[in-house]
């Protein structure tokens, strides 16, 4: 039997848009807790440089996580890390269960969930066994492993083209390679892509299989041009797959609405189809996916948590939100 814990908000995930929701909910003084599966951070940590956060014109993936985190607590905001959550029950009486892996319950009457995403797999044979022995979802974490070697990096979005970039710091040759004649990428990143001479654009072509050594690493890739369905197998160290994120939803999207895609619908004040609870940052179905619009949700759904609890503190119901819920 694992412990009990009560909290007036349970914060779900301490990335950009958890944290930022501890800041506000520490100010307003309300008994706050966030839960963090890993290390206070989110997909910051999984991030170079961050040149787009006002105020900043270049720092640093972690250094933006750990100002965050230390701006957080200075208001009393209270973090458990290493704490997994694995469900989110809604009680008769409108309060939430909050259930952790280790067998733990947070009870609270309000729920900020802020659990991002978790890269989108190819599903390609190889993939699976030569994780962490060449295949990899994360440049600045595995890059430098690959220093003078020839890799490549897979996707055509801002995370493929931007790391393909970074990981060139490292290794001799890149290969990106994309299933299209074009990329998705903003345009300053195109730019930097095609100015670097160590990255090759591999066009119109997918990875089908990825071999390795004798050692168990891997060796080459298996290519497949869609147009002319001719094949290559050139030699690789490392495959960096950026083709997407899924959100991280599991534990309530069954019952919670959300888009084609998983992610969650809210109203205006970040609340989801279900009174209390609350959702912002990555895994809320929107345009843009930025630390900019991470803070920016959490603001509001923190807020709107501040008013939520006054109201059903008051008896004056539970609603707050407009009731209309947009992508
Ligand atoms: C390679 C890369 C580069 C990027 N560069 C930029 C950039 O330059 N500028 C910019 O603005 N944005 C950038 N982004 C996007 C930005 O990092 C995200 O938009 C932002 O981190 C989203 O914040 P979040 O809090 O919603 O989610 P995340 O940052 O994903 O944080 C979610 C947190 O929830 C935790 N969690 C998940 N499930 C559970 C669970 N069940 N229990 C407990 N904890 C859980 C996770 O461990 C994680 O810490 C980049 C992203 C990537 C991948």
């Amino acid at each position: 039997m694992g412990n009990s814990y009560s909290y007036e908000v349970v914060i779900i995930g301490a990335g950009p848009a958890g944290m930022c929701a501890a800041l506000y909910a520490g100010r307003s003084m309300l008994k706050a807790i966030v839960l963090e599966r890993g290390f206070p951070g989110g997909e910051l940590l999984n991030t170079e440089l961050v040149e787009d956060y006002p105020g900043f014109d270049r720092v640093l993936g972690h250094e933006l996580a750990e100002k965050f985190y230390s701006h957080a607590q200075k208001f009393g905001a209270e973090f458990r890390n290493g704490v997994h959550v694995s469900a989110v029950r809604r009680r008769e009486d409108g309060a939430f269960d909050i259930e952790t892996m280790d067998g733990d319950i947070y009870r609270a009457q309000a729920v900020i969930i802020t659990a991002g995403g978790t890269p989108v797999k190819l599903g390609i044979p190889g993939e699976t066994e030569y994780a962490g022995k060449g295949v990899s979802y994360c440049a600045i974490c595995d890059g430098a492993f690959f220093k003078n070697q020839v890799i490549a990096v897979v996707g055509g979005g801002d995370a493929a083209t931007e790391e393909a970039d970074f990981l060139t710091r490292y290794a001799d040759k890149v290969y990106l390679i994309h299933r299209r004649e074009t990329l998705r990428a903003s345009k300053i990143l195109q730019q930097r892509l095609f100015e670097n001479p160590k990255i090759e654009v591999i066009w119109n072509t997918v990875v089908d299989r990825v071999d390795g050594d004798d050692q168990g690493l891997v060796k080459t890739l298996k290519l497949r041009n869609l147009q002319t369905c001719e094949e290559r197998d050139p030699e690789a160290t490392g495959l960096f797959i950026f083709v997407g994120f899924r959100p991280n939803t599991g534990i309530i999207a069954d019952h919670v609405k959300h888009d084609d895609m998983g992610y969650l619908l809210t109203d205006p004040n970040m609340e989801t189809s279900i009174p209390g609870l609350f959702a912002a940052g990555d895994l809320r179905s929107q345009l843009t996916r930025q630390v900019t619009t991470a803070v920016g949700d959490a603001t509001t759904a923190a807020i709107a948590v501040e008013k939520y609890l006054k109201r059903i503190g008051d008896g004056n119901g539970e609603i707050i939100g407009t009731g209309g819920y947009s992508a």
